[in-house]
């Protein structure tokens, strides 16, 4: 059952081929067979998730399904849920068990989504190779000897291993993409504003984006359907109605992508850029040139701009949004404070990991008095330059093309002792976040045996037709069915 997509177990489900309870126990069975290598869930809720399947198979009973009524699912352990443990990562909150769901928790249930547990991930989602988990690591499904990106590498790497079918992530800088593509699998990054971040725990608001990491983009056209839409707990969510994606696909892709034009940005085209990503690119894009794309360079001139400005930027925002970890209210406190001050510095010392304390470091340096004008002030201008220039480019052309990473999955430990070097991996996703537009990464061919990523990016708010763009792609190539062999049928 694992190999199917989401849409095909629904059908599987529809035609009573097997019920949720069948379903939700063969994932169950497999988390527990090969995550112990892996290592991609922080919790696993079994018995929720049984009786959640249960209630599924008697809402299709009653006559109540909808396409995710009893669908696995898994959730980035940054999402809070209701009376289970809500980590994010660190030991800070390995005691939480949240009082509440997340907007996008509690929307994937409405839908009637089972939740199999909560995935790992970098802690409070600052990394790019999930090594930073106080959990530990997480093991790439392609070869256990490499990570599966980060900060969403757990949810990366169950839907890789098919322990999940598909799983919510967040996007900061790049963390639904990024580890989508290192782990072969599809991954969307909706508009900023169009899913809401109540209950989603902040690490950089002005950045912070949830959305799906699934085999296909079909199947995160319907997770993405179930989890947008507006909400007035989060100030900065869109009231905009939410479009049919996965409806939408169903028309004719090839229809619709005869004389599109796709920017290819030639700063996408760096020397960093490893060779066997280029080659999967430019096979792409000869793709989509075979299906009526017309493919046109374009300049982000300030592209190269975009990692050190997201590095004031989203430390900045981290070290006041983490400022609320006190060890007073919740999460760890430390033992037998001798007063005030030793309790707030105890704990806090003790319960954030070390990339967490260099973001708040880096944060509060940058937001003192004496150097906010020279690069808090100076990276949100930069940060305009940047939206501008998609701006522009967009002017031009429907979509944006490009690699998602510079080269595939990395060694385990590869890049731990040079944060800068594991910094410049999100070079061609920060772009995005930063102008706040929607992207995907799609699996789009293999380097020595290691899956390699395409973007896209999209105009705001045209998840639609990003989701068409990428489902044309996918309707004509194999990449994305592709499971690693240990994994895959059996
Ligand atoms: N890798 C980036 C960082 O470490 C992005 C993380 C994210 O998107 N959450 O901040």
């Amino acid at each position: 059952m694992h190999e199917k997509s989401v849409a095909a177990l629904a059908a599987g489900l529809a035609s009573g081929e097997f019920s949720s309870v069948e379903l939700t126990r063969h994932y169950l069975d497999r988390i527990e067979r090969f995550d112990g290598d892996l290592n991609a869930f922080i919790t696993v809720t079994a018995e929720q998730a049984l009786d959640q399947a249960a209630v599924a198979d008697r809402d299709r009973a009653d006559g109540k399904a909808g396409p995710l009524t009893g669908i696995p699912i898994a959730h980035k352990d940054i999402l809070c849920t209701e009376g289970v443990r809500t980590s994010c990562g660190s030991r800070m909150l390995d005691n939480f068990v949240s009082p509440f769901d997340a907007a996008v928790v509690a929307r994937l249930r409405e839908a009637g989504a089972v939740s199999l547990g909560k995935t790992n991930m970098d802690e409070f989602a600052m990394g790019s190779s999930n090594e930073t988990s106080y959990y530990g690591l997480v093991r790439n499904p392609w070869d256990h000897s490499r990570v599966p990106g980060g900060s969403s590498g757990g949810s990366a790497a169950a839907v890789a291993a098919r322990l999940a079918p598909a799983a919510t992530g967040t996007d900061t800088g790049g963390s639904i993409r990024q580890p989508a593509a290192l782990a072969g699998i599809t991954g969307i990054k909706p508009t900023y504003g169009r899913v809401s971040r109540y209950g989603m725990i902040a690490f950089a608001s002005s950045l912070d984006q949830a959305g799906v990491l699934a085999q296909s983009a079909e199947d995160a056209a319907l997770l993405l359907a179930a989890m947008s839409g507006f909400d007035e707990r989060d100030s900065t969510s869109v009231d905009r109605a939410v479009p049919d994606y996965a409806g939408g696909l169903a028309e004719d892709q090839r229809e619709k992508l005869r004389g599109l034009r796709f920017g290819l940005p030639k700063e996408f085209l760096d020397d960093g850029l490893e060779p066997g990503v280029r080659v999967a690119l430019e096979e792409a894009i000869k793709v989509y040139e075979s299906l009526g794309v017309e493919i046109v360079p374009v300049t982000l001139p300030n592209l190269p701009l975009s990692v050190p400005t997201y590095y004031v930027v989203a430390p900045a925002e981290c070290s006041s949004n983490l400022s609320r970890y006190d060890g007073v209210r919740f999460g760890y406190r430390c033992e037998d404070p001798s007063d005030l001050e030793d309790l707030y510095k105890r704990s806090r010392s003790e319960g954030f990991g070390d990339e967490v304390k260099r973001r708040i470091m880096t944060g509060t340096y940058v937001l003192s008095a004496g150097y906010y004008d020279a690069y808090y002030l100076k990276a949100q201008k930069v940060r305009q330059l940047i939206s501008a220039d998609f701006k522009n480019a967009f002017s031009e052309v429907d979509m944006i093309i490009g690699p998602t990473t510079p080269g595939p999955a990395f060694e385990i430990g590869a890049k731990t002792d040079d944060p800068i070097t594991m910094y410049l991996n999100d070079i061609y996703t920060i772009g995005a976040n930063l102008a706040g537009l929607p992207a995907m990464s799609v699996p789009a061919g293999f380097v020595d045996g290691l899956p390699a990523g395409i973007q896209l990016v999209g105009n705001y708010f045209d998840e639609q037709r990003l989701l068409g763009v990428a489902h044309g792609y996918q309707q004509v190539t194999h990449w994305h069915t592709q499971a690693p062999a240990a994994y895959g049928s059996e």
